[in-house]
């Protein structure tokens, strides 16, 4: 009796509160925010912050949303990690209290900075998978073309984004916004260009450069117009790429960045070079190269050192003279290159998962494609049923008055709660758990290795390394659906097999591990044996369809053993003996050592 009567409180006091007026908070021009958040980073994100704190948009969580969306596109671009972390929890917030999209958008910023971060797979698939979640809106299905076309571009596969900047064009067209649409387009021509496409990327950079200029946006209208001279520099119209080249720098040096003048004079040199104008080029060059002497901006100094060795080659430079800009070329390291990967655990997780990742995007881009398809679909009759709904709830509060209303939002209380607690549970089990097999995956097994191997050192356990023999075979002459299920049921029948107290987890694709503490050698090749038996003699077959049937090769490795010291070199000879016995013929045990 008493929790009823605290619960009519709480609500009497959420009602009271709903019939107050709202306490007036600090409000914020979110068009003004926005160009804010993308011109001036820091300032974005402090005003942001600023914001947040004062409690702005507490009531209209979908302008609330948007806040955090431009300010999470501060945090990427600064990067500020921290700043990001705010954003994404803030708009996990929202999501978790029923607002659409938010999930989304909280899945966009994370996958932008995977791939910013070098893991261009993870962060593909997490901004697939976000864009899957979208819901039926036109604005934040705007987003989602954006955000895919973005991903891909930046994740060095430009081609496949092409289609989804295309769709973004066509739904900003429809809004009949002209900046917007100008950035479409500069957004589109970008990725053509990228992909290598430049006769296509020409004509929209002429789309968005007017389209800048129209609007009065003279910056954007001249990075269009460099991006324009480099365009057309690459098909060899360098009359129409100088003219564009010298547009860009006046507009850069109209906005005083010393950087985007001299990457506007790469252009102009390039140019020059190529109508053999070369003493001015040489002027060009070495003029950029100037200005760029007092400025920390390796990337650009060295192209810039490019062009000025190619000016110099077309000038007949001697050889002394090419080795001086060679030798300040070579200061500059190569190419930046990602950081190197190493180790066994580094070069297991690259094979397996980007494997898993192929599959994974295209399974999502396919689901994206047919969701685009069916949206118009669904729109319809999404409205007539609004409709009714409409009705039914106006003839709900009519009859049943505030009795009625009181019970609902005590419901909806509780399932907000355990909305929540669902989520948060459902997250932690995504995290640890293979979709398609349920097994442990990848992470929860290095958890449980790592934390075996520190806390019971001396051994011994076993690590039986698993792998599905042909397993391509199966998905070439049977399709995907049954080499999904054929993966299911060797993981059960591992699952079943396993050792008590140990753990099976699915490494990715068709390789499982098998971990096996406090087990020695002998037993540990004995239990290899039966698992490998266990699962020859698995019933696969489907009635109607040819016989199925599948081996699998196992390499087992003993922990504490000499050379195998910590979790890394452990998994590596479990690796390494599961190789063996593929070499040696396959359906069999090799034992590590
Ligand atoms: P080997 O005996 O040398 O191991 O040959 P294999 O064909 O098993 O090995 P390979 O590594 O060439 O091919 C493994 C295949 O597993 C390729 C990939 O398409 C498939 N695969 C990986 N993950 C999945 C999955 O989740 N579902 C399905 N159906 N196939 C998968
Ligand atoms: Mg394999
Ligand atoms: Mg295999």
């Amino acid at each position: 009796m008493r929790n009823v009567l605290r619960g009519l409180f709480v609500v009497w006091v959420v009602l009271a509160g709903l019939a107050l007026p709202v306490a007036a908070v600090e409000t914020i021009d979110l068009a003004a925010y926005r160009q804010l958040a993308a011109s001036d980073r820091a300032r974005g994100i402090r005003e942001g912050r600023e914001a947040l704190a004062a409690g702005v948009f507490e009531d209209a969580p979908r302008e609330r949303m948007k806040l955090l969306w431009y300010m999470g596109g501060a945090a990427i671009g600064a990067p500020d990690e921290l700043a990001l972390r705010e954003v994404v929890q803030h708009l996990e917030a929202l999501n978790a209290n029923g607002q659409q999209g938010a999930a989304s958008l909280a899945g966009f910023l994370r996958g932008a900075r995977l791939i910013d971060l070098g893991q261009p797979g993870e962060g593909l698939v997490e901004v697939l998978a976000a864009a899957n979640a979208l819901p039926d809106d036109d604005e934040l299905r705007l987003i989602g073309a954006s955000e895919l076309c973005r991903a891909y571009a930046s994740a060095g596969e430009p081609a496949r984004g092409v289609s989804h900047c295309q769709r973004h064009t066509r739904l900003v067209q429809a809004t009949g916004d002209v900046a917007a649409l100008a950035r479409a387009y500069y957004l589109e021509a970008s990725v053509l260009s990228l992909s290598g496409n430049l006769q296509a990327a020409i004509p929209l950079w002429r789309k968005a450069r007017e389209g800048f200029a129209n609007a009065g946006l003279a910056a954007l209208a001249g990075r269009a117009s460099g991006g324009l001279a480099v365009d057309l520099n690459g098909t060899g119209d360098h009359a129409g790429a100088l003219e564009m080249a010298r547009e860009a720098i006046a507009a850069a040096t109209e906005a005083g960045n010393a950087i985007s003048i001299s990457i506007a004079e790469r252009q102009e040199a390039e140019a020059l070079l190529g109508l053999g104008r070369h003493g001015e080029a040489r002027a060009v060059i070495d003029r950029a190269l100037a200005r760029m002497e007092g400025l920390d901006h390796p990337p650009t100094l060295r192209e810039l050192l490019q062009v000025q060795r190619e000016v110099l080659v077309a000038q007949g430079a001697t050889p002394p003279e090419l080795a001086v800009v060679d030798a300040r070329i070579a200061s500059f390291g190569s190419d930046a290159t990602e950081p190197a990967q190493s180790g066994v655990i580094d070069a297991l997780e690259q094979r397996y998962v980007q494997r898993e990742q192929e599959l994974r995007i295209r399974e999502l881009e396919q689901e994206n494609l047919r969701k685009e398809l069916e949206i118009e679909a669904a729109r319809q009759s999404a409205q007539e049923q609004e409709q009714v709904a409409r009705e039914q709830r106006l003839m709900a509060l009519v009859w049943g008055g505030a009795t009625l209303a009181l019970v609902l939002l005590l419901a909806a209380a509780g399932w907000a709660m355990s909305a929540q607690r669902r989520l948060a549970a459902s997250l932690k089990d995504q995290a640890y758990r293979d979709g398609l097999t349920r097994l442990p995956n990848r992470r929860a097994l290095l958890e449980r290795v790592q934390s075996l191997v520190a806390r019971e050192p001396d051994g011994p356990h076993a690590l039986l390394m698993v792998d599905i023999d042909h397993f391509k075979a199966v998905n070439d002459g049977r399709g995907h659906l049954v080499g999904d299920r054929v993966l299911a049921r060797v993981a059960d029948c591992l699952a079943a097999g396993g050792p008590a107290g140990g753990l099976v987890a699915r490494l990715g694709g068709e390789e499982f591990v098998v971990l096996a503490p406090g087990m020695p050698g002998e037993r540990a090749r004995a239990l290899a044996e039966e698992l490998r038996r266990a699962v020859a003699g698995l019933e696969l077959s489907v009635p109607g369809e040819p016989d199925l049937q599948v081996t699998i090769s196992l390499g087992v490795a003993l922990f504490p053993a000499p050379g195998i010291g910590d979790h890394t070199s452990w998994l590596g000879a479990a690796d390494t003996a599961l190789y063996a016995a593929k070499r040696e013929g396959r359906n069999r045990v090799a034992i590590a050592g």
